[in-house]
């Protein structure tokens, strides 16, 4: 059966495409079905900081039925592309191997959260030498797939939170990453640690509730990542409570994000939307909604959970010929409306008409 997909582009361009065996090719002779016509088409959503392993922040280890179900559902979502930041095991990595492309989002991952002694959630990282970071990311990045993630600073008991690593130690995780082919992404919720990441090389931002204005063209330069997760960030406000000294640091780093977005977006830089563990990666466009009322303009926010996604990672964006049919359409255009991200008329992945 020939299946013809017309795609109409937020920027209003339109393009017509058979697929052939997964793939994109040029419209040849009579189709048997058209699917898209009238409908507004993204090369996928993209979820920039995604947990498989895990569904709370509960320490506890992952198990590969829910990472593939959770894997499905963000699939049946239109989420096509998935950026999973790690965790205590390497469920991820099981799900990668075991679920057939075709069958789940395109996933790059993190592997196991690196952090020092007393530096995060024991039971959700490995603990490693701050000296031997060099050797740690080697090993991470044969691990993982495309990224190693370390804990930039994490609070200690009645002192705040602390760096884990100092800005040469970052510097040789990212040299040693990059050596063996993989990116470095690093929580970071405190201050000074992001200027410090992004001096290093860092190439992603995990929250990065006190980035500098001075740190953008830096990072946006290299095209690098930050992803604020702002709805995760709500959420730890939430739980630890607005007047302890967390919360009120978060509200804080907060509106320095909100002051930033549209900087960072004139800078160059990759700001990305991230479910982490707030809501499900299905849920991913409640993030990009979050970040326009936060001040990123609609064009932004949906870039945000889409092309700057596939732009960050290497990835086509315009549905080229020979590269993966992969596609989301929507019967309105989501960049007029954010909501409609919630509700995909079809999803397609390598060639396959999913919904
Ligand atoms: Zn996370």
């Amino acid at each position: 059966m020939r299946v013809r997909v017309v795609l109409r582009s937020v920027h209003g361009e339109t393009v017509t495409r058979d697929m052939i065996e997964g793939n994109w090719a040029d419209p040849v002779g009579d189709a048997d079905l058209v699917l898209g016509e009238n409908l507004w088409a993204l090369p996928g959503l993209v979820d920039g900081h995604a947990h498989f392993a895990a569904e709370t922040m509960a320490p506890r280890p992952g198990n590969l039925e829910d990472a593939i179900t959770r894997a499905r559902t963000a699939l049946d979502a239109g989420v096509l592309l998935a950026l999973d930041k790690g965790w205590g095991d390497l469920t991820v990595l099981d799900l990668v191997e075991r679920v057939d492309p075709g069958d789940r989002p395109e996933i790059e991952a993190a592997g196991l959260i690196h952090a020092v002694e007393g530096g995060y959630i024991a039971e959700v990282c490995r603990i490693i030498d701050p000296g031997e970071v060099g050797p740690a990311m080697n090993q991470a990045a044969g691990e993982g797939r495309g990224w190693v993630k370390l804990i930039g600073d994490w609070p200690r008991k009645g002192i705040g939170p602390l760096p884990n690593f100092t800005e040469e130690q970052l510097g040789v995780a990212v040299r040693s990453a990059s050596a063996a082919g993989a990116r470095v992404a690093v929580h970071t919720m405190a201050r000074d640690v992001p200027s410090m990441a992004v001096r290093a090389g860092v190439h992603s931002i995990e929250h990065g509730l006190f980035l500098q204005l001075e740190d953008l063209d830096d990072l946006g330069s290299r095209g690098g990542i930050w992803v604020p997760t702002v709805l995760n960030m709500e959420a730890v406000i939430r739980q630890l409570g607005e007047h302890s000294s967390g919360g009120r640091l978060i509200t804080e780093g907060l509106a320095n994000v909100a002051r930033l977005l549209p900087e960072a977006v004139e800078a160059g830089v990759h700001i990305l939307a991230g479910t982490d563990l707030a809501v499900g990666t299905h849920q991913v466009g409640q993030e990009a909604v979050r970040l326009a009322e936060m001040g990123l303009s609609p064009k932004h926010a949906l870039r945000a959970v889409s092309y700057s996604g596939f732009e960050a990672t290497g990835r086509p964006v315009a549905f080229e010929v020979d590269a993966a049919a992969d596609a989301v359409m929507f019967d309105a255009n989501p960049e007029e409306d954010l909501g409609v991200l919630a509700h995909p008329r079809h999803v397609i992945r390598r060639g396959r008409v999913v919904k």
